[in-house]
C-alpha cells in the first residue's frame, strides 16, 4: 500500500486499479504520507499562501432539477431571491475593501440573467474594481460563454459532478446529461477561461470506481481549479434521507488530487466546513490552497440553501476574514492580496 502511495507521488498518476486502492484505504500511515506529500507539493507550487475568493450567491432561482440540490426548481419551499445589480456591486465593493481581488458570481441556472443583463454587471465590476471575475452559472451556450468572457469574466466554475454517465444520470433528471456538461467544460476551456470542475464526495450511489474515474478525468482534463466537498442531504430534495459524505474521505481525496495535479487551485469548501468544524482550515493541511468566503448579504445567504445547515456565520463568512487570517497565520500560511491566478499551463 505504501509503495502505491510512493508510486503516485513519483508518477503523478496510477493505473485505475491501483488508484482505487488508495481511494479505498483507511490506513493512517498511508493517509499521513499522502497529506505530507500533498502539502509539500502545494508549498513548492504556490508557496505557503492561501488565496481567497469572495463568493456572491446572487440568485437562487434555477431551471434545473438536480436531485441533490436545495434550490432545484421543484423545491416549493425554497424562498427565492435575486440580487439587484446595485446590491451585487456593493457586495463587490465590500469584498474589495476586505482585500479580496477575485469575486465569484454564483447562482442557479436563472433564465432571468440573460447575457444582456449579465454583461453590464460584469463590465461595471471590471471598470470600478481591480478584481478578477469568476462565474458559476451552470450550463449556457458557447456563444453566451464567449460574450461573458469578452465582457471581462475570465474564470468559470462548473463541476462535472460525476464522469460516470450512469451515476450522473442518477443525480440529475434526463434532460441534464453528462455529454452536455462535458461539452460546456470543453467550450469554456477553448474560449480561454480558467476552468474549475469537481464533484461531491459521497453523493448517493457513488462508488469508489466512480471516484477513481473522476480523479483520472481531472488528471486528463487539466482544469485550473477543482472543487470537491462532501454531499450533504437537503430536506426538501429526493435525497433528503441519504447519509452525508465523509469529511475524512474528502480530506484524503484533496491530497490525492494535489499530488496528481501540482499546480491546481484547490479550495477547502464550505461543504467540508459544514460537516466538520473548521474544515476549511483542516483542508489546508491536505494540500488545499483556496478558501472562498461568502460575501452574499446575510438575509439572502440564508436562502441559498443548496444543502441543510450550510455554514454561513463562521470562518467562511467574509466579515470574519480577520479571524480567518489569524487562524491560517498561526499555521504558517499567509493570505496575499492577490488575484490568485492559476499556474496550470495547457
Ligand atoms: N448552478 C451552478 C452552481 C451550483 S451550486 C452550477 O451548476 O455550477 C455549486 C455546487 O454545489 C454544485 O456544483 C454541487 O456540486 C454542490 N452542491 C449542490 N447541492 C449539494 C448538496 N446537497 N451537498 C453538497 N454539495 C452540493
Amino acid at each position: 500500500m505504501m509503495s502505491l502511495a510512493e508510486k503516485l507521488y513519483r508518477e503523478k498518476t496510477l493505473p485505475f486499479e491501483e488508484l482505487k486502492i488508495l481511494v479505498e484505504t483507511e490506513d493512517d500511515g498511508v493517509i499521513l504520507y499522502l497529506r505530507s506529500r500533498a502539502e509539500e507539493i502545494r508549498d513548492e507550487s504556490y508557496g505557503r499562501n492561501v488565496f481567497l475568493r469572495a463568493l456572491i450567491e446572487f440568485t437562487n432561482w434555477c431551471k434545473c432539477d438536480c436531485l441533490y440540490c436545495g434550490i432545484r426548481c421543484s423545491n416549493r419551499h425554497a424562498e427565492r431571491y435575486r440580487l439587484s445589480p446595485d446590491v451585487i456591486l456593493s457586495a463587490v465593493e465590500e469584498g474589495y475593501k476586505l482585500g479580496f481581488r477575485t469575486v465569484v458570481l454564483q447562482g442557479g441556472e436563472d433564465p432571468y440573467f440573460t447575457d444582456e443583463r449579465l454583461i453590464p454587471i460584469i463590465e461595471e465590476i471590471r471598470s470600478s474594481f481591480d478584481v478578477r471575475i469568476t462565474l458559476s452559472l451552470g450550463e449556457r451556450s458557447r456563444e453566451s460563454y464567449e460574450r461573458l468572457y469578452n465582457a471581462g469574466a475570465g474564470r468559470y466554475l462548473l463541476r462535472h459532478e460525476s464522469i460516470t454517465a450512469s451515476h450522473f444520470a442518477r443525480l440529475h433528471p434526463p434532460r441534464q446529461t453528462l455529454d452536455g456538461r462535458i461539452k460546456a467544460l470543453k467550450d469554456l476551456k477553448e474560449i480561454g477561461y480558467q476552468v474549475g470542475c469537481g464533484f461531491m464526495v459521497g453523493s448517493p450511489f457513488q462508488t469508489s470506481d466512480d471516484i477513481t474515474r473522476d480523479l483520472l478525468f481531472i488528471k486528463e482534463f487539466t482544469p485550473h481549479m477543482v472543487g470537491i466537498g462532501p454531499f450533504i442531504a437537503q430536506q426538501d430534495t429526493p435525497f433528503a434521507s441519504y447519509p452525508n459524505g465523509s469529511a475524512s474521505l474528502t480530506l484524503k481525496l484533496l491530497s490525492i488530487i494535489r499530488i496528481m495535479n501540482p499546480f491546481l487551485l484547490l479550495p477547502a469548501t464550505t461543504a467540508l466546513a459544514t460537516v466538520r468544524g473548521k474544515g476549511e482550515i483542516e483542508g489546508l493541511g491536505y494540500g488545499a490552497n483556496v478558501i472562498m468566503p461568502n460575501i452574499t448579504p446575510k438575509e439572502e445567504r440564508r436562502k441559498y440553501r443548496i444543502y441543510d445547515d450550510k455554514a454561513y456565520g463562521g470562518l467562511e463568512a467574509a466579515e470574519n476574514v480577520e479571524r480567518l487570517k489569524w487562524e491560517v497565520g498561526r499555521l504558517g500560511y499567509s493570505i496575499p492580496v492577490d488575484y490568485g491566478d492559476s499556474r496550470v499551463v495547457n
